[in-house]
């Protein structure tokens, strides 16, 4: 589809072509591609009738004359995951992962990768130049070795290893910057000026914006899909778009698709955006909460999460912010120990094993739902933009594996086999006891505590059986519900108190309603900690468990 780039400072209207990165009027290298959309409107839907799940589905928003079958890898038409017991665990049932480590390189990267790549090949060109904090490199390695291109990528030390090796393995060439990403971005830049060469620009990429706005798209068809239409639009939108960034070409470029959407028609609404940052690099977070309109620059990226560490965003954050406040949104930071927890709960409960940088977002999630933010009925996508490969060893901790030595030759199969198979034989974990009348609640206390650690966990329907199963396994620690028929919460902790064999197991209550001072009272000293039972994702309830069981 034709389409011409318009300067977002001057208004400029000028044609593309992959080299020309700046406005021929004014200089500036922002600029945005526009299509004829109320054309586009008239065909879209219909034309998506019979085309694969890929992102060429949406071809004619596509600033790619003919895409190519043969460059392709399958990219875009990631599934859109309902994340029923992150959703549980919340309070929060309308959470959805736009799953973006399934794309053809394990992160969102391949969409940019893809359509810059097309473009650049329709355009004659042959050599190119990438700065990376990695998965930038690996996709852009990835797609240029299908179109015979030779890609120059520079990456900062920082990137792990198996990172760097992917990059070559496809055919790269390497260059290694000791240095900061911006540094890294620097050298990469006077390379690509010195040779002539074709550089992506992040997100001043006219490619890469508009690949990333096929994020858009396809949340709408696939929420219209799960919860049905709109209000008097054939699309539905989500209420907030939460993603980890680092240059925030993602949220601008899914922002872009949201609009066009909302310009033909097709949704009402764009949804709420909240960026996330590491803590550690957090130049957009800060300079918002500042009220700033230019980004102050964080000169040394002080996270573990090398793929987040931009810390000079340029107008990025003018762009962004703009956004951010025009859809209500906000900007949140997380540190790496929360984006590293959030990344096993994450892997825990819904099956799903992302790298540091997508734990970011979810962390933030988990921030903005317990401040009350993203509200409990909100519909929220959390775009979950890479794999990881390998796993941390610090989110593991110790333990994480069992070592079982095959019998040698001197011991009997059988009795060697055995003694063998000892050794995988759990050690004693701590034993909970959650005594809670209904399922729902029970399950979701169980998963919480096994997403946090390991612990035998037993459960009790009501009263009575918790009672008679408190006495006769002695667990470490009760979770104790108030209301229960048969026999409530304070009986319990009474005959637990007047037995010497339980007087001293610890009990924390956990009750869906406000106490009364009377009831308050009758508690008293006999339990170790009072709970509401939307507190439970509280970093709180799992200290204090931690606590208690010691
Ligand atoms: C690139 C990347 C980001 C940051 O994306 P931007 O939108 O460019 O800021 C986040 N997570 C992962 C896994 C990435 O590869
Ligand atoms: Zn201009």
């Amino acid at each position: 589809m034709s389409f011409i780039l318009k300067c977002l400072d001057c208004g400029h209207n000028a044609p593309y072509h992959p080299t020309a990165t700046s406005c021929p009027k004014c200089g500036s290298q922002w600029r945005e591609a526009e299509y004829d959309y109320e054309l586009v409107a008239k065909i879209f839907i219909k034309n998506l009738i019979g085309r694969p799940f890929d992102l060429w589905r949406y071809r004619e928003l596509l600033p790619v004359r003919k895409p190519n079958p043969s460059l392709s890898l399958g990219e875009g038409g990631t599934p859109l995951i309902r994340a029923v017991n992150l959703g549980m665990m919340l309070g929060c049932p309308n959470i959805f992962i736009k799953d973006e480590r399934q794309g053809p390189t394990s992160s969102f990267k391949d969409r940019q990768a893809s359509i810059t790549i097309a473009a650049l090949k329709e355009a004659g060109i042959t050599e190119m130049v990438a700065a990376s904090t990695g998965n930038v490199a690996i996709s852009y390695s990835a797609y240029a070795s299908r179109a015979g291109m030779k890609l120059w990528a520079f990456v900062t030390s920082l990137v792990p290893a198996v990172k760097m090796r992917e990059i070559a393995l496809y055919g790269s060439q390497v260059i290694k910057i000791t240095g900061s990403y911006d540094q890294c971005k620097q050298v990469a830049s006077e390379f690509a000026r010195q040779r002539n060469l074709y550089q992506d620009m992040g997100a001043r990429t006219i490619t890469s914006i508009e690949a990333m706005k096929t994020i858009a798209f396809e949340i709408a068809e696939q929420l219209t899909y799960v919860q049905g239409p709109g209000e008097d639009v054939p699309w539905k939108t989500p209420d907030w778009y939460v993603q980890a960034i680092s240059g925030g070409m993602g949220p601008i470029g899914v922002y872009k698709g949201f609009k066009e959407m909302r310009q033909m028609g097709l949704v009402k609404s764009i949804p709420a955006f909240a960026p996330i940052q590491a803590e550690g690099c957090a130049p957009m977070v800060t300079s918002f909460k500042k009220g700033l309109e230019k980004a102050e620059v964080v000169s040394s990226p002080k996270t573990r999460i090398e793929t987040l560490a931009t810390g000079d965003p340029g107008r990025a954050y003018e762009f962004l912010r703009k956004h951010v406040m025009d859809t209500n949104g906000t900007f949140e930071s997380v540190s790496d120990e929360e984006a590293f927890r959030a990344m096993h709960v994450l892997a825990k409960m819904e099956g799903i094993s992302a790298e540091p940088a997508a734990g970011v977002a979810f962390a933030g999630l988990f921030k903005l739902i317990r401040a009350g933010v993203i509200k409990p009925s909100d519909t929220v996508v959390v775009n979950c933009t890479g794999h990881t490969m390998p796993a941390e060893p610090s989110i593991l901790g110790d333990n994480w594996s069992r070592d079982v030595k095959f019998p040698s030759k001197e011991e009997t199969p059988r009795e060697g086999l055995l003694s063998a198979l000892t050794q995988v034989a759990p050690e004693r974990f701590p034993k909970i006891a959650i005594v809670e009348d209904t399922l729902e609640a029970r399950r979701l206390i169980r998963r919480i505590l096994q997403s946090q650690g390991n612990f035998t966990i037993l459960e009790a329907a009501n009263g009575r059986e918790g009672l008679e199963m408190i006495q006769r396994e002695l667990p470490d620690l009760v979770i104790l519900d108030l209301m229960m028929p048969e026999i409530d919460g304070f009986t319990v902790i009474e005959a637990l108190r007047a037995n010497p064999e339980t007087a001293a197991i610890p009990v924390i209550v956990a009750t869906a309603k406000e106490l009364t001072p009377d009831e308050k009272n009758r508690l008293g000293d006999q339990i170790q900690a009072l709970m509401q039972k939307g507190d439970f994702l509280n970093d709180e309830f799992l200290e204090e468990v931690k606590a208690l069981i010691k």
